[in-house]
């Protein structure tokens, strides 16, 4: 009988329900000791609580968002993360090798020994764990509302899409620490490879080599939008494939200002806006942060990446949201 690894979780989560997670712990009861959680404050605080009094693992429930605020407390312990994915992405965890809403291959490797050192960048002070995005991007997810989200799914995205197309972009600059500043109308940094789902964004991103990735796009709404599927068809942009359009970048640190009001998300929700004049710093936390990951990955087939292409993963959750309307669960 091994010891029960401290679990959080936000026990109203809908997606604990959505996920099939909840059904997976009343079977899984003897491996953990479940700690619920009521805000994002709370579970930062309980992370630290745990991390601080010796538990070698501290587990938590969510996608990349909830993760993060799980891994703000324990990063500079000696505590390792362990994930349950069930968010509605987990770009992250489908990095890391444990998958999407595997909580099998989750719990294998929180038992296991093998850990993943993950560099940790924050901007203005507020830490992410994938993916950062200045711009278009960052404007879509602040329109969508949590009612839309509820109702529509992953097709609010597409929909707000279209209503963010047809606005003006302002210009963007991200200055590096040599001075250099390269501008576009849609930034995103990337601490590892994926950006939505499986598709691949930063074909050379590592984890683990201090740097961030970054993407600067020249183009207005719609051209951002297929450059970066396309990138996604090729498996990631690199030095070799990128466009007029596109700029890449590695850099431990960076300031981006706009000239005019742009908004900016972190791992997928809305994190606030930046007003002409404004910058963002961009920089690494001093300590890493550790992830339990299994010994083999998660085998991902070329039809595997297929199916979990942003647009059919859209679709796909469509179909399951009907699904549930007409037969609910519980
Ligand atoms: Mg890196």
């Amino acid at each position: 009988m091994t010891t029960p690894i401290p679990l959080l979780i936000n026990p109203k989560a809908g997606s604990l329900f959505r996920s099939g997670l909840k059904a997976w712990l009343d079977s899984h009861r003897a491996e953990f000791r479940i700690i619920p959680t009521n805000s994002a404050e709370d579970l930062t605080a309980k992370a630290r609580e745990l991390a601080e009094s010796g538990e070698p693992v501290v587990a938590a429930a969510g996608g990349d968002g909830t993760l993060m605020c799980a891994a703000q407390g324990i990063i500079g312990t000696g505590a390792a993360l362990g994930i349950l994915p069930c968010g509605t992405m987990n770009v992250f965890s489908r990095e890391l090798g444990i998958g999407s809403r595997r909580f099998d291959t989750a719990l294998e490797a929180m038992h296991g020994a093998v850990r993943q050192e993950v560099d940790i960048f924050t901007v203005n002070g507020r830490p992410f764990l994938q993916l950062a995005g200045f711009g278009p991007d960052a404007g879509i997810i602040r329109r969508i509302t949590p009612r839309m989200k509820k109702h529509l799914g992953a097709a609010s995205h597409i929909i707000t899409g279209m209503q963010v197309a047809v606005e003006h972009h302002p210009i963007i600059t991200v200055t590096l620490p040599d001075g250099e500043e390269v501008c576009g109308t849609q930034v995103i940094l990337g601490n590892g490879k994926r950006y939505g789902g499986e598709g691949h964004l930063f074909a050379n991103a590592r984890y683990n080599d201090g740097l961030l990735d970054a993407a600067i796009i020249q183009l207005e709404s719609t051209g951002i939008l297929f450059e970066v599927i396309s990138y996604m068809l090729m498996r990631g942009a690199t030095d070799r494939n990128t466009t007029d359009f596109t700029q890449l970048r590695q850099f431990s640190s960076c300031t981006i200002t706009a000239e005019d009001t742009i908004d900016y998300q972190l791992d997928g929700d809305y994190a606030g806006t930046l007003q002409a004049g404004d910058s963002a710093i961009i920089e690494r936390l001093p300590h890493p942060l550790q992830i339990c990951v299994p010994t083999l990955p998660e085998p991902v087939t070329h039809f595997g990446r297929l199916l979990a292409h942003p647009v059919l993963e859209t679709m796909r959750k469509q179909i399951e949201r009907i699904k549930e309307t007409v037969h609910p669960r519980e």
